[in-house]
């Protein structure tokens, strides 16, 4: 199977200061476990672009998007949130982490590649229309999702966010929408950041049930999480029939991780990329797109990307 993995060394000048979770040395850690299992040499390089500030604009208010760009010249700072620091390169950053996820979806819809991977950071599954969130600021899966309606005419797209976190941002931004499905599994809001994600929270309007919100206990183990998936999160991508496929892949919910709580071990990545991969070979023409989300124990990060990525590649 072609699979293209969208990479640049840009991404590594986002400096969230000494001892944050979300740090450049994720994307070394993985890129040295890539290269050691001979996968990196499997994966077309897909060249990231900085995105157009109106494919930013179609998914965050345009007053948002200017402040990020003058509260990152005037940083080292903090966007909106302790939790998000940012530096005076962050700005340029988050537009390329965001562009690189619309040049994974433009390659994957010209056929160049079945699947791609964005590994680029700031992630993006938090940030809000009008506000930076939990380390992220564009929202980088919207924002390809929403252009693969505009620029490429998808009537329906699927976004699975398996992040333990859940993907507030993702999920308000296709709220009202019936042509954006929205998955997401998380760890339990009253156990986890950022504390949405209820099961209650099935969408409003035209988007009214186009929203699926599956939480997990604390602990929650392989067993149970690919017992939700057969359940719960397959047979609702089945019947939705998508045309493409989104992966806001998070690889928080291993064991190991600092931030979750969830102890799915490394074997349910490989699960999960086989699973959703046949949903999308069934209705979409086998076409995912996925960016990463989080993952914050170097070892196991490193180590997940890597079997998840084995697994798109078979
Ligand atoms: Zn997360």
């Amino acid at each position: 199977m072609s699979v293209g993995l969208v990479y640049d060394e840009r991404y590594l000048t986002h400096d969230t200061g000494h001892g944050h979770p979300e740090r450049a040395d994720r994307l070394r850690a993985i890129m040295e476990k890539l290269t050691e299992d001979g996968l990196l040499e499997r994966l077309m390089r897909i060249e990231a672009k900085l995105a157009a500030v109106d494919a930013i604009t179609a998914i965050h208010s345009p007053e948002y998007v200017e402040r990020v760009a003058e509260q990152c010249a005037s940083a080292p700072g903090y966007l909106d949130s302790l939790d998000t620091p940012i530096c005076p390169a962050s700005y340029e950053v988050a537009l390329l982490s965001a562009g690189g996820a619309i040049a994974a979806a433009d390659t994957v819809m010209a056929g160049t590649v079945q699947r791609a991977f964005s590994m680029g950071r700031p992630p993006g599954h938090h940030a809000e229309r009008s506000q930076a969130m939990g380390f992220c600021l564009f929202n980088n899966i919207a924002i390809a999702a929403e252009h693969l309606v505009r620029a490429h005419g998808m009537e329906r797209v699927a976004i699975v966010d398996f992040d333990v976190h859940h993907g507030n941002g993702t999920q308000h931004v296709f709220d009202q929408r019936g042509d954006v499905l929205f998955v997401s599994t998380h760890e339990h809001p009253r156990f986890q950041f950022p504390g949405t994600g209820f099961e209650h929270e099935t969408g409003n309007g035209d988007g009214a049930g186009a929203t699926l919100n599956v939480t997990l206990l604390p602990g929650t183990g392989d067993a149970e999480a690919r017992e939700a998936y057969e359940k719960q999160v397959l047979p609702r991508l089945e019947a939705f029939e998508p045309q493409v496929l989104l992966i806001s892949a998070g690889f928080d919910a291993e064991a190991d991780d600092p931030l979750g709580g969830l102890a799915w071990t490394t074997d349910t990545f490989d699960w999960l990329a086989g699973k959703l991969c046949e949903v999308a070979d069934r209705h979409a023409g086998g076409r995912v797109v996925s960016t990463l989300e989080g993952g914050y124990n170097l070892a196991s990060l490193a180590r997940c990307v890597s079997t998840y990525l084995r697994a798109l590649l078979n």
